[in-house]
């Protein structure tokens, strides 16, 4: 079974440091999640995961079974086996989904028998208007169309670990529930789960099994599935640091002491 170990991964983006010692690590078949406030940098440490440019690693270290995948290229992550479905997916006009995923499963030396049928037949499992695989990806889809288009390359690609960002970001409440069912199944043959979401809900579709929160740039809780019920209820109040409150003189008091 593969593994994805994240290991005291600091990242810069922008020139601020975002990201000052994540760890966790993603077995094959278990789903994790991460949840954290807005802007905690739950976006940034997906985008450095898979290598995309502007997200400076400046410590730390993240491989998949034994292999170091800051050495690698973006696509060579992906060849070895990573799948990033973005917050808000990249568009390609003039590629059809067809044709991506013929370059892409010729790159990793698994060429589908019949990629045509697989799609048709991926694309009707969760929903997805098979009409949509002659166009271009992801060019002109609403969201929830782009993490339908997104699950289905991720079947065909069969990947060893997936980073999913806000799978729920546009998706109705029945479209979430097929798709995160889709994912699911995937990873009872093995697929190992990154998950950044702010819905439990969406975590006990997918049968998750552990919830890390991110918050100061670090994991600063873990739990299981439970943890995410509880957030919901008290929200991130207890992790986040709190800002350090103006002085008191020129307020009120001051004026009436006068
Ligand atoms: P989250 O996904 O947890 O909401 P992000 O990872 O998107 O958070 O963002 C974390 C912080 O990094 C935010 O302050 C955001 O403005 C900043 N940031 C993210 N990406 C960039 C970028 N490409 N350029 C500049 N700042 C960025
Ligand atoms: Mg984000």
């Amino acid at each position: 079974m593969s593994e994805l170990i994240v290991d005291q991964l600091a990242v810069k983006v922008g020139g601020s440091q975002i990201l000052s010692g994540v760890s966790l690590t993603v077995p094959g078949g278990e789903v994790h999640a991460v949840m954290g406030p807005n802007g905690a940098g739950k976006s940034t440490l997906s985008n450095a995961i898979m290598g995309r440019s502007g997200y400076e690693v400046t410590g730390g270290t993240i491989t998949m079974d034994g292999q170091d995948m800051l050495a690698l290229d973006t696509f060579e992550r992906a060849q070895a086996g990573l799948f990033y479905v973005m917050q808000a997916p990249t568009e390609v006009p003039g590629v059809s989904m067809f044709d991506m995923l013929t370059a892409s499963l010729s790159a990793q030396g698994t060429a589908s028998t019949d990629l045509a049928a697989t799609l048709s037949a991926e694309a009707a499992a969760i929903g997805f208007d098979v009409a949509l695989l002659e166009r271009s990806l992801n060019v002109d889809l609403s969201g929830g169309e782009k993490k339908r288009s997104e699950t289905i390359q991720m079947s065909v690609l069969a990947p060893k670990v997936a980073i999913i960002d806000e799978l729920d970001s546009g998706l109705d409440v029945d479209g979430l529930r097929t798709v995160a069912q889709r994912v699911e199944k995937l990873t009872n043959d093995g697929l190992g789960v990154l998950v950044i979401t702010h819905f439990p809900r969406l975590l006990h579709e997918l049968n998750a099994d552990r919830v890390h929160v991110l918050a100061q740039g670090k994991i600063v809780t873990s739990g299981g599935p439970e943890l995410a019920i509880e957030l919901e209820q008290t929200g991130y109040g207890a992790y986040v640091e709190e800002e350090t409150p103006e002085p008191k003189s020129g307020g009120l008091d001051d004026l009436f002491s006068m």
